[in-house]
Parts: C-alpha cells; structure tokens; sequence
C-alpha cells in the first residue's frame, strides 16, 4: 500500500491549516514565560505518549505518571540516525497503520535512507503551516507569485503538486521546477513568471548566476529568496542577494522535522517552538570550537514522536528578545554537520567555514568542492571563472589551508568542468569519499 500523499489534501485540511497558520502567527509575538509553559505542555504530552504507547520507549521502563516536567527529558537517550535504521518500526505508534502516515525519507552520512513517518495532523502542520507562517512573517505573500525549486523529479511534482485553488487560498501563483533539470532551461520560465518569492539551494542560486553570466543577460530582480538544505557561506549570501536585488532568508530544517528554525528580517534564527523542542549538549571532541551537539524532541509527531534526537549538527542556544520584536528562542552559531568538519590526524576537527571562507576568498574561484580521500588526502576541486591553472591557485590557498589543517594533511588542486550534485539533489561543499 502507497503512503499517503498531498494531491489527497481535503477541504478540511485546507481549513486546519488556515487555523494552524493564525495560531502560529499568534504565537509567534507570545511573551517568553508563556512560551516556556507552552513548550513544557506539549513536551509533558509527548513524552508521555512515548513511554505508554511507543515501543522503543517503552522500553525503557518510564511510567508516564512519572513525568511532571521538561527536565524529565533527561531521563531519555540519546537517538540516533543509526538507532532508528536498525529499527524504525520500533519508534512508530502501533496504533496507526504505517500505509496511513506520510513518509520522508533522507539519505545518512553513511548513505543508508532514513525514514520519518509523520501522522496526518503533524504533516499538515509541520510541511504546510509553519512554512506558510514563516513566508507570512517575512513578506505578504498575498498576490505574490512563489516559485519552488526542489529536489523532487518532475514526474513527482505531477503527483504532488497542490491544485491551483489550494495553493491560491494563501499565495496568488505556485510553481515547482525541480533541480535536476538543465538550469539554462529556467531561465525564461524566470523571466517569464517573474517569481516575487523564490525557494531554492544556495548551489542551485549559485549555478543560476552563472548561467545569467553566460548568456550576458540581466538578472532579474526578486525581492524575497529562501534558502535551505546546504551550507550557505558568506560569499554566497551576499552574491545571490546582489545579483537578484534580494533579501536572502536561510531556513534550518531537517528531514525528521521538516522545518526547525528560520530566519527573519534581523538575520536571527527564530525556533519554531510549536513544533520542536531544542536541547544542546556539550560535545567532547568539539571543546576547541566550544560548541555543542544539538538534540531536537519533536511535539508534534505522535505517529513517530523522535526525542533527544542527535540532528548531527553543531549549533548554540539564544535567548532573548530580538529586534525584530519576537521574544521566541533562537539558533546562533550553526556550525554545520559533524559530517562536514574535516577530522586531523591527531583527533582535532576543523570547522569546515575556515576552509570555505579562505577558498572564497581567491577571486578565480567560481565554484569548488572539497573532496576528503583519506584521512591525510584533501583534493579541492573547483571550476575556475577564468584561464587561471592549478598551479596557481595552488600556490595562493595551499599554505593558507596548511596552516588551518595544521600541516597534517595534503593538498592537491584539481581544476574540473562540471561538479555534480549528490543524489538528494544537495550540493556538497564536503565530500568524504572514505
Ligand atoms: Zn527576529
């Protein structure tokens, strides 16, 4: 049996995220110690559910009567992408049959898939209101055209795509492209369409640029742009914004929880503290960053309620009111993947930002990847925007990038035509090949 899909959206779901949208938007300007006790609430919930109703924390012997506040969270392990391939049926709420949930799959850093499954009324919310609230905060979307470009094929946008009318209940106009298409042919469905919104990887942008260059044509202008799923460099940044005349907003999201925190117009990762519960926990191996795991409790997803769960990123907690007038909590100093940290012979990690920010820094360097072959091999690969060799561009970075690795490790420079995307359709800067 097929998993359930959006082209089943009902009449009653439209009106359920139409209601979870004013909530969220609501709750968004809600007073700290209201959004403590609102946390703590759902937090209590869910836990609860857990231990009663949820295999793997069954398990683990917690009496539900024995859950009285959010510090009882610490009573539960640590999940990892591991835990839940060895046995997802495991974390899955008996009672609801699998064919009736949504599923999301992901690819793990040890390239095995990772299923989410997600029950009804949390995909409503999750995949569809708290996306619409995050466009609303930021830019009045009605009347708007919003274009999205994803990693899903066309054949699936066909099967998935919302029908006009649904869509049109908040935006005037959507389109999807997918990413794996030749970029050369979006170009004049952009200038076209003349999207107001744009949703899209930061490669993806990056690859447009270039593409506009080729041709010698103007860019055109978009006024809002969000970004998701890869690492977005500063260089990066401000480059789609110039050329688009933009103002770039970053969405930090994962496949188990779709999206986590956004961005808003101060640049400040405001947490969806509707949906996740955020912990960190001091990292080891990572004191010399002085930076933390993150750990993210879903309170929403009672079909597959994740706890503590290990999101294999770097990241810091902020509290405080913020300029743009929300006083909710937010993300600071998201390093990235644990994945994406190169490792030293010697046990130290480097952050993966101090190597982009010296590559982006060489003028001749339109777009690169970093391939790690072995422990002791890094090659960077990289497509230049002129006649410059590898020697040069060798002789420019490879002493700077020496120093960062600590001499431990060599590189090599290779100058290439073509850097292909991931399978998922993501851009790696990263790329560990051992
Ligand atoms: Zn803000």
């Amino acid at each position: 049996m097929p998993n359930l899909t959006d082209a089943k959206m009902r009449w009653t779901d439209i009106s359920t995220i139409a209601r979870d949208l004013v909530f969220l938007l609501r709750s968004q300007g809600w007073p700290e110690d209201k959004i403590i006790r609102y946390r703590e609430k759902r937090l209590i919930r869910i836990m609860k559910h857990a231990v009663s109703q949820v295999p793997f924390y069954k398990s683990l012997g917690i009496s539900p009567n024995s859950i009285r506040t959010a510090q009882d969270l610490k009573r539960f392990p640590v999940v990892t992408k591991r835990d839940i391939q060895k046995n997802d049926d495991g974390f899955l709420w008996p009672q609801l049959k699998k064919e009736g949930l949504h599923v999301s799959r992901s690819s793990g850093t040890s390239c095995e898939p990772t299923q989410t499954y997600f029950d009804h009324r949390c995909w409503l919310f999750s995949k569809y209101a708290l996306k619409m609230s995050r466009i609303v905060a930021v830019e009045n979307p009605l009347f708007k055209r919003l274009l999205i470009v994803s990693e899903q094929t066309n054949t699936n946008l066909e099967e998935t795509k919302p029908s006009r009318w649904k869509s049109a209940l908040i935006l005037f106009g959507q389109r999807h492209l997918s990413i794996f298409d030749n970029v050369d042919d979006h170009i004049p469905v952009l200038l076209n369409y003349k999207p107001h919104i744009l949703y899209a990887f930061p490669s993806y942008l990056l690859s447009l640029i270039q593409a506009f260059e080729e041709k010698h044509l103007p860019y055109p202008k978009i006024p809002v742009i969000f970004t998701s799923s890869e690492l977005l460099t500063g260089k990066a940044r401000t480059q789609i914004e110039n050329c688009f005349q933009a103002r770039l907003y970053d969405v930090y999201g994962s496949t188990e929880f779709k999206e986590v925190a956004w961005q808003c117009r101060q640049g400040r990762y405001h947490i969806n503290f509707q949906n996740v519960y955020l912990e960190t926990e001091p990292n080891e191996s990572m004191e010399a960053f002085g930076d933390s795991r993150l750990l993210i409790s879903s309170l929403t997803n009672y079909a597959m309620p994740l706890l503590r769960f290990d999101i294999g990123d770097r990241a810091e907690l902020g509290q405080g009111r913020c300029p743009c007038g929300r006083p909710s909590p937010y993300l600071r100093n998201i390093h990235g993947r644990e994945a994406d940290f190169i490792q030293l012979p010697d046990g130290k990690r480097v952050s993966p930002y101090l190597l982009t920010m010296t590559i982006e820094a060489h003028p001749s360097i339109q777009k690169y990847q970093i391939v790690q072959k072995s422990a002791t091999e890094l090659t960077i690969e990289f497509i230049a925007r002129n006649d410059v060799d590898t020697h040069g561009i060798s002789e420019a970075l490879s002493g700077k990038l020496q120093k960062l690795l600590d001499g431990h490790i060599h590189i090599t420079f290779n100058k290439v035509d073509q850097i292909h995307r991931s399978e998922s359709g993501k851009f790696q800067i990263i790329k560990k090949t051992f």
